[in-house]
């Protein structure tokens, strides 16, 4: 069964349901990041499917603070935005409305190639627009409840004029390096500290204020239960950082049923994706980011990757292995091949199914081989349409024409960025070194191609292909021999392309070039 539908079955259908994802938009999102919000989005798609009344949010924790700086950035003038909320500093690119913005754009951005458009809100929006107040209210009046909570759940001893909110100090513009010591059902009192946080320092105003309004943000483990109540969340998991005994997850849950006494959202808990084995951290900035993935793969496919890896279990995808690509292409169109055969009766074609960002449809079609789309690309001249019309035995449709060019784009790519020198057919400027080793008949041979090549034209490439392997086979050097000495001679290789038409494509391109490498022996 695929793992999405099966960890949604147990809910109840007869409510309504809301799966809601979030994140802080500290700057460029790393691969890594997109397991939990695919995850998310894989679970609302399979309720969808399972024809659940359900919706999909995403929230941007814009209001949290500025506490490290990504190694992008300038530290001379980032510097001094250390410690203020994401969303009241200026945007790198210098047109996005703050930091925050830009860098979660680009992460909507990335989700929503995939197919995911959750509805999005914005914490500095939420709290702005007062719908957070009576939120912040309540957890203010339960601040001994909450304390309560964090020694019992996480052995944390708060003081007793500690509060679970910080406020945005009206001197200096951070809300990193404040701390409330009161409450008195108006307003609270703050302290703006120099020192403490070591990543931004306070200017050591203090006052009173009301917390109301976006004056003031809750801390996120209180934040995230305000969160669920606000939104109506029914269903949020979190990757395994926060799932601890004692983590925050826990610490909100508690806070969720006793203080704002209302059902804990289902949850799960969602494994890593690492890159080549490595868990991507957002923190060292560099690396592969989640907009690079949909750089390397197209949607369908990418989405396929997070489909078919259940969600428990640690996502490893190395793309520098020249092999890992191609090999998620063979296993997509084996899914796929189950799919036109059985549509979704096995996990196989489900999986496919549940990879595909529009309309499904069981019509039959011709998936063109990565591999070889990669191989002919490198030929000069290739009619590929017309090769894969050739293989599929009719005329490719619309739609088959699309995912040919669609895949085209994606070997190209491969091709520059992972193949190994192995799978790169580039034609030799010079005669190659090694063609000195061939035998006598080796060169024979090639000294009759020559001559096949110069008293005839051929029409298509498997034409040509016959006459070489007619003449191959009288050779004594045997037909393998002889395809290798047509490589050897061309691309430096004892092995390539199908040779019939491989010389078509040559000699289309430059017949004087490829007569006169045949006689340069
Ligand atoms: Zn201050």
């Amino acid at each position: 069964m695929y793992w999405a539908d099966k960890l949604i079955q147990n809910l109840d259908k007869n409510k309504t349901h809301r799966v809601d994802d979030g994140s802080t938009p500290s700057g460029h999102y790393h691969v890594g990041s997109l397991r939990a919000v695919l995850t998310h989005g894989l679970a609302y798609e399979a309720m969808n499917h399972a024809n659940f009344k359900v919706d999909f949010t995403y929230f941007f924790n814009d209001m949290d603070p500025m506490d490290g700086l990504p190694v992008y950035l300038d530290k001379k003038i980032y510097e001094e935005h250390m410690g203020k909320p994401l969303y009241k500093i200026p945007a790198p690119d210098g047109k996005s409305a703050s930091f925050a913005k830009q860098y979660a754009s680009e992460y909507i951005d990335s989700f929503n190639k995939m197919g995911f458009r959750p509805e999005i809100f914005w914490s500095s929006e939420l709290y702005e627009s007062g719908s957070m107040n009576d939120n912040v209210r309540t957890m203010l009046d339960n601040a001994p409840e909450i304390r309560k909570i964090y020694l019992e759940v996480a052995k944390q001893s708060k003081p007793d004029n500690w509060y679970p909110l910080q406020v945005i100090c009206p001197n200096c513009q951070k809300i990193g390096t404040t701390i409330v010591t009161d409450w008195d059902s108006h307003e609270v009192t703050y302290e703006c500290k120099p020192d403490l946080v070591e990543w931004a320092r306070g200017c050591g105003h203090q006052g009173k204020i009301s917390p109301f309004d976006g004056r003031a943000k809750l801390m996120w483990k209180v934040d995230w239960a305000a969160m669920w109540a606000r939104l109506g969340v029914t269903v949020e998991g979190a990757g395994k950082d926060h799932m601890t005994a004692g983590g925050s997850h826990e610490i909100a849950s508690e806070i969720a049923r006793r203080v704002l006494k209302i059902t804990v959202p289902f949850s799960f808990m969602n494994e890593f994706f690492l890159i080549g084995g490595a868990k991507m951290s957002s923190s060292k900035g560099k690396g592969f980011r989640a907009t690079d993935l949909l750089t390397i793969l197209p949607p369908a496919v990418a989405k396929f990757l997070f489909v078919r890896t259940p969600y428990r279990t640690a996502l490893n995808f190395d793309p520098s292995r020249p092999e890992t690509i191609p090999d998620l292409f063979d296993d997509y169109d084996r899914h796929a091949a189950a799919w036109f055969e059985n549509g979704d009766k096995t996990p196989l074609g489900r999986i496919y199914q549940a990879s595909q960002l529009g309309d499904t449809s069981t019509e039959k079609l011709f998936l063109p081989r990565f591999r070889v789309v990669a191989k002919l690309i490198q030929m000069p001249g290739v009619d590929l349409e017309k090769y894969f019309s050739d293989e599929k035995k009719s005329p490719l449709n619309e739609k088959e024409k699309e995912i040919l060019a669609e895949r085209v784009r994606y070997s190209k790519i491969w091709m520059k960025e992972f193949a190994s020198s192995e799978e790169r057919v580039e034609i030799k400027d010079k005669l190659p070194e090694s063609a000195k080793k061939l035998s006598e008949d080796q060169k024979t041979f090639l000294k009759d191609l020559h001559q096949l090549l110069t008293t005839k034209e051929f029409a298509d490439g498997e034409a040509l292909q016959t006459e070489i392997f007619e003449l191959a086979k009288i050779n004594p050097a045997g037909p393998k021999g002889c395809f290798v000495s047509i490589y050897t001679i061309f691309i430096d290789k004892t092995y390539g392309p199908k040779a019939g038409w491989f010389m078509l494509d040559l000699l289309k391109k430059d017949k004087e070039f490829v007569l006169k490498r045949l006689t340069q022996l």
